[in-house]
């Protein structure tokens, strides 16, 4: 027993020794074990104190006391706002039914409401607040109920042996994840629950801005009921103070009304016994009156049928006025459409006795421009009872010119017009019509033809005319203007209205047989207003070559045509008349020494002088009846040439300055004038006008060319074929009247 006592002696303390580094490594486990689980423990407890932090307990329980405070506040201000309102409601019941009140009522139904709203609101609140209490009370319990866990769990660590703390462990890691859910999940709520707060709150902020809103309008509301207030007491006061003195007036009046009455009725009692008088003494007048009156109604009964008869003679007299009248109206119609034809006729007669070939002179006035020098003196003076005269002086010496009519330096337009305007007329009854105006450069011929825009000159004139006359005539007529611009260049026709005015024009006999000239390639414009003419006016201006020279600062040295058709249709026979006016610029006559031209401006020159003395041989031709009229002398009077012959009307408007630097164009136009006058008759009448002016030739200015050409004229009547020819004869008495052979110039 010993020995086995002994050997397990000795066997034990080799035992223990073999097991104390297995205990020893169990317990260094242990300790490991022990360690970890209390850094896990201390993680946690952090953790737990991070999530509580997290949690913002402290915040929200201060949110919550905001609110309250808040909340306490806006109740306190609501209990103020109704205490004012209800001020205002008892202030505000005088004026009931007025607009005031009605939009008062509207306020107290709207503060109604947001009071209920407010309520509403104020319940959630308090929901939120209790459910937010509860929510912290959870979460304190939960704390409490970990942290006991852990102190548990510590105290378990102690007592219970080394496995048992894993156990700890676990269980305490699965209720930490659970924690932290919760705590996640009191966060969200948490988070939602100030989202919540936040509306509400701007909600709150909102009603307060809409109160005060409703206080400001009471208030205002309150300053106009009292400003109404005070107007009423005064306006009753004023109605008071009227009603008053309306009241002191009224009494007076009837105070005094009533005197007038008795006074009235004193007099009117006077009258009655006055009255009382004269009925007895009326009573037998109104026996004959009743006698009278009963004889009236008699007559009366009668009257209708008197008034009927009556009526009816008037009627027919009436009717057999109106038959008379309208027989005499008839009469008159017919008298006055035959005197239309006979003033028609006379018209006709009137151009035709005037000559179909007119020579007038145009005497420009001199003006600023021309300067102040001995040579700018006038040369030029009238006969003031003889308006077809005039005289230039020059050396000491004086002629007399003689022509259709002289127009003096102060002659307007208006003037020069009323003397062509027959002849543009007769254009529309178909006449052809020439108008030329002749003269040196400066001399006025484009101020007679175009004028200016304020102060037209023929050329406008005429279209407006032939306007007005278009319109006149339109019951019967229909009449259609068209108008033509074209120069003479060198010899050479170009078109003013072409896209090109260079473009070469030729003049060709129609293919028709008619013998009648036309231009292929002319332009006609149909114009109708005075607008369409300025257009048309203007772009043949642009196109009108012009040039400088030494004698004036602006030369024309083409001939500018300015060709009017009318054509018309008679309405009612159907007849068909065409009539064409050419109203024509001429170049400047000045010769060509003056003008210091050479080279190309001395054949332009040349082409002007030859081109002027063709026109003043085809005039002198025709006014003489030659059997040969030399038209294709030039271009000009080739394509004149059918307004020139026949029953054409023409009229040479001679331009002169009256200055003395200009006397020997000034002759020369005069000249020319003569020339083209002089030549028409026959010898007998001739004969006779010699004798008339002989006196006369005593004036007549020294010149190379004045010698008479009477040779060059055929004045016999054999040229004179056709019925306007005869009827020129026939007038021929007024219109040589005035012709001064001795001053029968050649060109
Ligand atoms: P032409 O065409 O013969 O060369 P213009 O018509 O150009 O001459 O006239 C030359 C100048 O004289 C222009 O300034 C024009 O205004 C002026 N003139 C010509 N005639 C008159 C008139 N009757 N009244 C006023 N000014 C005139
Ligand atoms: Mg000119």
């Amino acid at each position: 027993m010993i020995s086995c006592l002994q050997e397990d002696k000795v066997r034990l303390p080799e035992e223990l020794n073999a097991t104390e580094p297995q205990r020893q490594a169990l317990g260094s486990t242990l300790q490991t074990q022990l360690e970890g689980v209390e850094a896990k423990l201390s993680d946690q407890t952090q953790e737990l104190n991070r999530l509580c932090s997290e949690l913002g307990t402290t915040d929200l329980e201060k949110h919550l006391e905001i609110l309250v405070l808040e909340n306490d506040r806006l109740k306190q201000e609501l209990n103020g706002c109704q205490l004012q309102l209800q001020q205002l409601r008892v202030s505000l019941t005088g004026c009931t039914g007025c607009e005031h009140g009605k939009e008062n009522a509207q306020l107290r139904e709207q503060t109604a409401d947001l009071q209920l709203e407010l309520g509403e609101k104020t319940q959630l609140l308090a929901k939120l607040q209790q459910h937010l209490k509860d929510v912290l009370q959870d979460k304190t319990e939960r704390e409490e109920r970990l942290n006991k866990q852990i102190r548990d769990c510590h105290i378990g660590l102690a007592k219970q042996p080394m496995p048992s703390v894993k156990y700890i462990t676990k269980r305490i890691e699965v209720e930490s994840s659970r924690t932290k859910q919760d705590l996640e999940e009191a966060q969200a709520r948490n988070h939602y629950l100030q989202e919540q707060i936040a509306i509400q709150r701007r909600l709150l902020a909102e009603q307060e801005q809409q109160l005060q809103d409703s206080w400001r309008t009471s208030a205002q509301l309150q300053a106009q009921v009292m400003m109404y207030e005070a107007e009423l007491e005064r306006t009753r006061g004023e109605m008071l103070e009227a009603f008053q003195a309306m009241e002191d007036e009224k009494n007076q009046a009837i105070e005094e009304v009533f005197l007038q009455a008795r006074t009235e009725m004193k007099t009117v009692h006077e009258n009655l016994n006055g009255v009382r008088m004269n009925l007895l003494s009326i009573q037998p007048a109104l026996k004959t009156l009743t006698s009278d009156y009963n004889c009236l109604k008699n007559h009366v009964r009668d009257f209708p049928c008197l008034l009927q008869d009556a009526v009816n003679q008037t009627k027919r007299e009436i009717y057999q006025a109106v038959e008379e009248a309208q027989k005499t109206n008839q009469d008159l119609l017919r008298k006055y459409k035959r005197e239309m034809q006979l003033r028609k006729k006379c018209h006709n007669e009137l151009v035709r006795l005037r000559g179909n070939i007119r020579v007038l002179c145009r005497v420009r006035p001199i003006n600023q421009d021309d300067g102040t020098g001995l040579d700018t003196r006038n040369i030029i003076s009238f006969d003031s009872d003889d308006d077809a005269v005039l005289y230039v002086s020059h050396r000491g010496k004086t002629s007399m010119f003689e022509l259709d009519k002289v127009f003096q330096p102060h002659a307007v337009q208006a003037d020069i017009f009323q003397e062509v305007q027959a002849l543009i007329t007769s254009c529309i009854d178909g006449y052809n019509v020439c108008i030329f105006a002749y003269g040196q450069t400066g001399s006025g011929k484009t101020y007679t033809m175009e004028g200016s825009p304020e102060d037209p000159g023929i050329n406008q004139r005429a279209l407006r005319l032939l306007f007005g006359e278009v319109a006149e005539r339109s019951a019967d007529w229909d009449l259609t203007i068209t108008v033509s611009m074209a120069e003479i260049y060198n010899e050479t026709l170009r078109n003013l209205l072409a896209k090109d005015p260079n473009e070469k024009l030729e003049i060709k006999l129609s293919p028709d047989g008619s013998g009648q000239l036309y231009v292929p390639g002319l332009i006609q414009i149909r114009v109708q207003s005075v607008d369409d003419i300025n257009k048309v006016f203007e772009l043949g201006r642009v196109n009108r070559a012009t040039d400088f020279t030494n004698v004036n600062e602006r030369s024309s040295r083409s001939h500018a045509l300015l060709i009017v058709s009318v054509t018309g249709i008679n309405l009612t026979s159907g007849v068909r008349t065409t009539g064409k006016l050419n109203l024509v610029d001429l170049a400047g006559s000045e010769r060509v020494g003056k003008s210091g031209a050479e080279g190309p401006r001395l054949r332009e020159a040349q082409n002007i002088n030859k081109s002027l003395l063709a026109l003043g041989d085809v005039i002198c031709a025709l006014r003489s009846k030659q059997p040969y009229i030399p038209f294709r002398n030039s271009k000009l009077t080739y394509l004149l040439q059918d307004s020139l012959s026949g029953d054409s009307k023409t009229l040479m408007m001679v331009q002169v300055s009256p200055m003395e630097k200009n006397v020997n164009e000034t002759v020369c136009s005069l000249k020319f004038a003569q020339r083209v006058r002089s030549v028409e008759l026959g010898p007998v009448v001739r004969r006779a006008e010699n004798q008339h002016y002989s006196s006369r030739q005593d004036y007549e200015l020294e010149s190379p060319s004045a010698a008479p050409q009477q040779g060059r004229f055929n004045i016999s009547h054999s040229g004179g074929k056709t019925t306007a020819g005869k009827r020129r004869l026939m007038a021929s008495g007024e219109v040589n009247h005035r012709q001064s052979p001795a001053a029968l110039p050649a060109l």
